[in-house]
């Protein structure tokens, strides 16, 4: 596995490996679990004789909050060695100064998709998210991405993105990667505190509920209601949002044919945590 800091380097390092087949990149923050690294795997699976380019890369622009930028782990030993035991050719680290000039002036913003959930409550965040990724797809030029549905609307905000700016990359998402206990894996997890993290796997237990009440003719608000009112009852707990949406646009689901996403968001102490689950009448 090779190792790029700057864009230069990474430049180099895959002039040589384009043209040899796909080239699958997979985008992180760092502080790497398994379900990043099943990511890669996926994207290796996919990439087969081609390339598979990994990013770790803590993107300061979509931090709307400086607090939790600070407190995000970082683990950049333990990443070099995820991305090399599970497939990754070619890893880029770069620092913010690299990645950014100090009067960047563009910026890339979804503004239909980004306005419901996460967005409502984290200004700025997803903004942050497309001009990364925008830049991520022009320097590494990959023909395939990996994403997972953990940030489902992360997944569908990207979509419109390679969609509406004709950018020749395929997006492929891949299911949420959860611990034995249920609770989805996500880096954020390790700042929970021992009651919390004992507690936190009722969240996939309730979205299952839900899918099942759902499934047998539930009110859509009532299965977002009820999901709401069970994580109340959890000492410490703050529900940020529960709701049930159409899974492709996010919003009110006018057509109960139609697949629905039941996301969630909730503090747990000082802790954001998500989570979804794709939700169908049967
Ligand atoms: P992050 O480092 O949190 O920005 O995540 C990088 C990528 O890994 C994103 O596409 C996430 O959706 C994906 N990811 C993070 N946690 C999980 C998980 N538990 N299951 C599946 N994908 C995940």
């Amino acid at each position: 596995m090779q190792i790029a800091r700057t864009k230069e380097e990474l430049r180099t390092m895959l002039a040589p490996l384009r043209g040899t087949g796909r080239m699958v990149l997979v985008p992180t923050m760092g502080a790497l679990h398994e379900g990043h690294a099943t990511l890669f795997r996926q994207a290796r699976a996919l990439a087969g004789a081609g390339t598979v380019v990994a990013s770790v890369f803590l993107n300061p622009v979509q931090f709307n909050d400086a607090g939790d930028l600070a407190a995000y782990p970082r683990t950049p030993e333990d990443d070099v060695e995820t991305c090399r035991n599970n497939g990754v050719d070619v890893l880029f680290m770069p620092m913010p100064e690299e990645m950014y000039s100090a009067d960047r002036s563009i910026t890339v913003e979804e503004t239909h998709l980004s306005t419901v959930l996460c967005g409502a409550s984290r200004p700025g965040h997803f903004a942050g998210v497309c001009l990364v990724v925008a830049k991520l797809f022009n320097l590494v030029q990959p023909t395939d991405a990996v994403f997972g549905k953990k940030d489902y609307q992360q997944l569908a905000i990207l979509r419109r993105l390679v969609r509406d700016m004709d950018i020749p990359v395929t997006i492929h998402g891949a299911e949420i990667v959860r611990g034995e206990d249920g609770l989805a894996l996500s880096s954020r997890n390790a700042r929970l505190t021992p009651e919390h993290r004992a507690a936190a796997p009722c969240i996939y237990k309730f979205l299952l509920e839900a899918r099942a009440d759902y499934a047998q003719g539930a009110p859509a608000a009532g299965v977002a209601a009820a999901v709401r009112r069970k994580l109340e009852g959890i000492p410490g707990v703050r529900v940020d949002y529960a709701e049930l949406v159409d899974a492709e646009h996010l919003h009110a689901l006018a057509d109960e044919r139609r697949t629905a996403l039941l996301a969630v968001a909730a503090w747990f102490g000082d802790v954001r945590l998500i989570d979804n689950i794709e939700l169908q009448r049967s």
